[in-house]
């Protein structure tokens, strides 16, 4: 069997504006993915009250200022409405800094029919997303420092827990090595990344091997292989894959690599979440 876990629509605003849902799932079938699970952006700190926000203005440039709440309402409300038509197809959401609008968080948790819930943090509190950030004119020690409070919120994120998996753990990585040439030493994060993984075990959570990073110039998934064999040291066994995909094309993409590199990290399993359930098959 083989799946990905995390895509995007038309209904994120930094996916193409081409990639209806339908569209998604029929290129999934033709891959011969067994599962593909769409995943729309809600980060909840650009949660507004209905209304101040239309999908169209969301769509604009600089549409990130606009709130999230239709759009992922949006994007769940048509993929379960596909679902009947589309068997392979699965309806989730990426649940982005939750913490920042807990109420907003809760909206969306309440929403029936979801399958998956992925958590992830794509900025830190009051600052903006890392993909904005210039890292090569910044001091090592701002750069470390900034992954310090990264490691910190997304601690704290594991601890709340309202999500099913974890999603691309080291994503400020694809911007700060793979855009700016930035090298990072994440030995100084072990120790806060040991207590991520204590935590998502404890709490039966999984963590999500994003494969986006293979087709960007960071070159690898995230997390990479280090943090893989750590979590699976510490008796990690809950692993969602996903291609992270904002266009069509991207469906897909890098998943037969990542599993390959899971079995080499000593997985035997991967995690398919329906109805917010996990269900592990074997690898391949
Ligand atoms: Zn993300
Ligand atoms: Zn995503």
């Amino acid at each position: 069997m083989h799946i990905d876990c995390h895509t995007h629509s038309r209904f994120s605003p930094d996916a193409d504006p081409a990639a209806g849902i339908t569209s998604m799932a029929e290129r999934a079938d033709r891959l011969g993915l067994d599962f593909i699970t769409l995943t729309d952006h809600c980060d909840c700190c650009y949660w507004l009250p209905k209304g101040e926000g239309s999908y169209e203005e969301y769509q604009k440039e600089d549409s990130m200022m606009f709130g999230c709440r239709d759009y992922a309402r949006a994007s769940i409300s048509e993929a379960l409405s596909l679902k009947a038509r589309h068997k392979n197809l699965l309806c989730g959401v990426e649940l982005g800094e939750p913490l920042e609008n807990t109420a907003a968080a809760d909206e969306i948790l309440g929403i029936d029919g979801l399958d998956f819930v992925i958590g992830s943090l794509h900025m830190n509190p009051g600052k903006p997303d890392f993909y904005f950030l210039q890292y090569d004119k910044m001091a090592g020690s701002e750069v470390a420092a900034l992954l310090d409070d990264y490691f910190a919120q997304l601690l704290k994120l594991c601890e709340w827990g309202g999500f099913d998996s974890l999603a691309h753990l080291t994503y400020p990585l694809r911007y700060i090595e793979g855009e700016c040439g930035v090298g990072v030493d994440l030995a100084r994060y072990d120790d806060t990344v040991t207590q991520i993984f204590k935590t998502l075990i404890e709490s039966g959570k999984a963590l999500e091997l994003n494969t986006s990073g293979y087709r960007q110039k960071y070159g690898k998934s995230f997390p990479d292989e280090r943090f893989l064999k750590m979590y699976r040291s510490l008796g990690g066994e809950l692993v969602t894959i996903g291609s992270d995909a904002h266009k069509v094309a991207d469906i897909g993409a890098g998943i037969k690599q990542g599993e390959e590199l899971l079995r080499e990290c000593g997985f035997k399993y991967i995690t398919l979440f329906k109805e917010r359930k996990a269900s592990p098959f074997i690898i391949g």
